[in-house]
């Protein structure tokens, strides 16, 4: 089973010393696990397999050390914040600041005094903890700023986002993409009858049904109020009017909880995509595919159009 707690990885060719270190650490410190090697190849496999916390290397290890494998840490996104304190017997202040300017997180001459290197290794512990607390509310705090608190979706700032990366991508490699809009019909009319819970209710339900039906890498977003916008990447017109279908569909056989069991809740959708000789930016995308919702409600609702065919049926017309 994997070790909940802190874990210390220690690499050094001598086994006596790497148990005295295990041991002093063991009495004084908070780790849970403890792992030990005399090869750099294994420390890299340990390294990979558990959340190792703090790395103590010897530097002249054989036939590669500690500054080939703070060389190596530094390549790698998970690994390269894990602290490390080097093991040597070269005194040479050179020697030191190279080690620092690699990224070492310390710097500790043989023959040591035990108590010395534990406290230095729970200074390295302490601010690795630090840094993973930060990290994770940095990563709370942009998964709040992205998302909508109702529906759990991406709000309309990620869509943004996700517009210009995708349509940026799309022009680059020459490939499709699509953006639904997807409108509750009447929407107003379940507040009015069954309260504003119970919208939310639906609301959710919807974004859920949203989730279910969409491939990994499409991206659901909440437009705002009941309005929904979907990023399909890799996805053409007719591919996009049969996830639409789909959707719209999944909507429509929807069943409703309490004294909402007799109604049926539908959806529109306006789909746009490109590549289109009249969308050159998201803004056109948006507006086309806006466009589109407009006619599929003007049709009279719980049904799917197209940008292109709703142009060429006015062209027709
Ligand atoms: P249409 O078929 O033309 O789209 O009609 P509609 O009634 O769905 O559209 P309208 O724009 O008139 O009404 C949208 C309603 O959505 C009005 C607003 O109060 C409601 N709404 C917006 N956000 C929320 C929300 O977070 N929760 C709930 N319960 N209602 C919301
Ligand atoms: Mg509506
Ligand atoms: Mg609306």
């Amino acid at each position: 089973m994997p070790a909940t707690g802190p874990s210390v990885l220690i690499v050094h060719s001598s086994a006596a010393l790497r148990q005295q270190i295990a041991e002093a650490l063991r009495t004084a410190s908070p780790f849970e696990a403890y792992y030990s090697t005399d090869q750099l190849p294994q420390a890299r496999q340990l390294l990979e397999q558990h959340d190792i916390d703090v790395i103590l290397c010897e530097l002249e290890l054989q036939p590669a050390g500690a500054t080939d494998l703070l060389r190596q840490l530094s390549q790698e996104d998970e690994l390269r914040d894990i602290p490390m304190i080097v093991l040597t017997r070269n005194n040479q202040v050179e020697k030191k600041i190279e080690l620092l300017e690699l990224g070492a997180g310390d710097y500790v001459v043989l023959p040591f005094d035990i108590g010395e290197l534990v406290a230095r290794v729970k200074v390295q512990l302490k601010m690795k903890t630090t840094q993973d607390n930060l990290k994770r509310s940095n990563r709370l705090l942009l998964n709040l700023s992205s998302t909508d608190s109702l529906t759990r979706l991406y709000n309309r700032r990620m869509l943004i986002r996700t517009l210009n990366k995708e349509f940026d991508r799309s022009l680059r490699s020459h490939t499709s993409l699509s953006l639904l809009m997807l409108d509750i019909d009447f929407f107003k009319r379940i507040n009015d009858s069954f309260g504003h819970l119970n919208g939310d209710h639906v609301l959710v339900t919807v974004a859920g049904l949203l989730r279910k039906h969409l491939r990994p890498y499409d991206v659901a977003t909440r437009y705002g109020g009941e309005e929904f916008a979907l990023v399909l990447p890799d996805t053409d017109g007719d591919q996009a009017r049969l996830v639409a279908e789909r959707l719209r569909q999944a909507v429509e056989q929807q069943t409703w909880p309490g004294e909402m069991c007799t109604i049926q809740i539908t959806v529109s959708i306006g789909i746009a995509s490109i590549p289109a000789a009249d969308i050159n930016n998201i803004d056109e995308l948006l507006q086309r595919a806006d466009d589109a919702l407009y006619q599929a409600k003007e049709q009279g609702r719980n049904r799917v159009c197209h940008h292109q065919s709703a142009q060429n049926a006015a062209t027709a017309s």
